[in-house]
């Protein structure tokens, strides 16, 4: 490491050319673990979040930037009378067709990287967490990050939380689930784990650890 080692009030580096770069927690976990509550915590505690489904959802509503690309591609079905994407529709049709998957995704995903590492760079919190669902599928992600904080409870747990969130049933979970990597495989990568088959202040106390522990580690980084 040749940078210095000093925290700096104004959160800059040595080379005053460059933006300072916050310190920067890739957070993940499965559908329904806890990503979205424990990064409600991390924003009381003072951390920018930044939030990838958030992204994808303002990319996708009436009039955002990915409405036109995606009608031109999958024609003017999958767009609702107010201009936003036909969410249900559009699910089905990736969930059956691979194809269309990929298409999807080329369309939203360099989208969604640019607006993330936009409010990455406007973030003036001492590190900050970038919130990506499929983080370990999606790879590109993983080199953005200083750490990666994953989110984990047993699958049963995962299930019944979603379920009772979003409305869905738990077989519709337990599909999603199926195209998520394996517990183990996102838990191999893993620098943090928070284990969240607990109660929502077993949550918050391993939060608040980390949060302590982030901030020395961005002081350090410089
Ligand atoms: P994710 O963002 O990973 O899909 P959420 O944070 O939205 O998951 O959590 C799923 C649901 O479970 C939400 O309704 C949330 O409030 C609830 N939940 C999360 N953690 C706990 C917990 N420790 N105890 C009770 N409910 C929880």
């Amino acid at each position: 490491m040749n940078s210095s080692a000093h925290s700096r009030a104004d959160g800059r580096g040595a080379d005053q050319t460059m933006p300072s770069i916050p310190y920067i927690v890739g957070l993940t976990g499965g559908i329904g673990s806890g990503k979205s509550a424990a990064a409600q915590v991390f924003e009381e505690l003072g951390a920018a979040v930044i939030d990838t489904d958030a992204i994808a959802h303002a990319l996708t509503a009436p009039g955002g930037p990915a409405i036109e690309p995606i009608r031109a591609a999958f024609g003017a079905d999958y767009i609702s009378a107010e201009g936003a994407l036909e969410r249900s529709r559009m699910r089905e049709r990736v969930f059956a067709d691979a194809d269309s998957k990929r298409r999807l995704e080329g369309i939203l995903h360099p989208l969604i990287g640019e607006r993330s590492a936009a409010q990455v760079r406007a973030a003036r919190s001492a590190y900050a967490i970038l919130m990506v669902p499929l983080l370990i599928e999606s790879g590109n992600y993983r080199a953005r990050c200083r750490r990666i904080l994953v989110v984990d409870c047993p699958e049963e747990l995962q299930v019944a939380r979603a379920a009772a969130r979003s409305g869905i049933s738990a077989a519709q979970v337990r599909a999603i689930m199926a195209t998520q990597v394996t517990r183990a495989a996102r838990l191999a990568p893993a620098d943090d784990v928070i284990d969240n088959s607990g109660d929502l202040a077993h949550l918050r106390r391993q939060v608040e650890a980390l949060h302590a522990r982030y901030l020395q580690l961005a002081a350090a980084a410089g």
